[in-house]
């Protein structure tokens, strides 16, 4: 096969392990960078261009696309579905995993565990927001965070308050949620591929921090999930449509409850937690599901 990715930096470990995993399985991967793509909008020709020449042959395309740059490289995603190129996850996935906010809702919606979880946009409302999700202590996210920056634990009513008050008056977004204290500020990372659980992981936050994320000093361990973590993993990836994902889900009283749905989840946490082959996994999948009529929504 010959599979594109789209990427910015070809030294990232796992995209370095998926060019690797490729290789080893005969197959040819060309790192695109997205941000180099060029779209050409043609009645009845949809193309994309790479250092001035259109690209064709590709039978498959792993998109790799920032947070930063998302709505360019979907486009430059969908350019290529609406090509015939089958990808790993779908423009309209990732758009949709990409909205903190949307994506709370689809998997409410389908009756998975979340945090109580309140939003609101006028800072007058914040009294009725932390009443809604069960009172003070609460969880206040910013919703373009990453990497565990922008969320804040407010112990008291007041201090919640005049989180709200700052974020709103800095003119972000943000979201309340109940604060998952017996989850004792450690996650689990499940990594779904084509709707099985391949592998899964328990971050634990740094001394102190109730956030788990690695990037913040959170150390990674084994786990064995529960089958009701598994189903849960699964069943978000399924009604997020995404056949990669890394769902991150929190032990709370009431069961598993999800923070977040990953469609560009790194591989190298997991790979050393777990010792498993995700990447060749991962081009496994698409050995057996890389057809150019199998792409649902071709970015519609
Ligand atoms: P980001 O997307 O920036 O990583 P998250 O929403 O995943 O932000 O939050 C970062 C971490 O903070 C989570 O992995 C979790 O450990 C902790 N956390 C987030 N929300 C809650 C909550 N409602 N209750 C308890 N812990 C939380």
């Amino acid at each position: 096969m010959k599979i594109a990715m789209l990427a910015r930096n070809p030294r990232l470990y796992s995209h370095k392990r998926l060019v690797e995993a490729a290789e080893l399985r005969g197959h040819s991967m060309d790192i695109l960078n997205t941000l180099r793509c060029t779209v050409n909008i043609a009645s009845h020709r949809p193309t994309v261009a790479y250092n001035g020449e259109t690209l064709s042959g590709y039978d498959a395309v792993i998109p790799r696309i920032g947070a930063s740059i998302t709505p360019y490289g979907l486009a430059v995603l969908r350019q290529f579905e609406m090509g015939g190129v089958w990808p790993l996850n779908e423009s309209v996935a990732i758009g949709r995993s990409r909205d903190k906010l949307r994506s709370m809702q689809i998997l409410a919606k389908h009756g998975l565990g979340l945090p109580l979880t309140a939003f609101a946009h006028d800072p007058k409302q914040s009294a009725e927001v932390i009443k809604a999700v069960g009172g003070a202590p609460v969880v206040i996210k910013l919703l373009e965070g990453t990497q565990g920056i922008g969320v804040v634990l407010a112990e008291t009513e007041k201090s919640a308050i005049s989180v709200i008050e700052a974020f709103r008056g800095a003119n972000v977004n943000i979201l309340v949620q109940e604060f998952i204290k017996e989850a004792g500020g450690a996650d689990i990372r499940c990594l779904v591929v084509g709707g099985k659980v391949v592998a899964s992981m328990k971050r634990q936050g740094a001394e102190g921090d109730f956030r788990s994320n690695l990037h913040r000093g959170g150390t990674a361990a084994l786990i064995k999930i529960t089958p009701e973590e598994r189903s849960t993993a699964v069943r978000a990836a399924k009604h997020m449509g995404l056949n990669v994902c890394g769902v991150d889900l929190l032990r709370s009283n009431h069961g598993p409850v999800i923070m977040e749905v990953n469609s560009s989840p790194g591989l190298e946490g997991i790979e050393a937690a777990t010792g498993k082959d995700i990447a060749g996994q991962i081009i496994e999948f698409i050995e057996a599901n890389a057809k150019a009529g199998k792409t649902k929504t071709k970015g519609k």
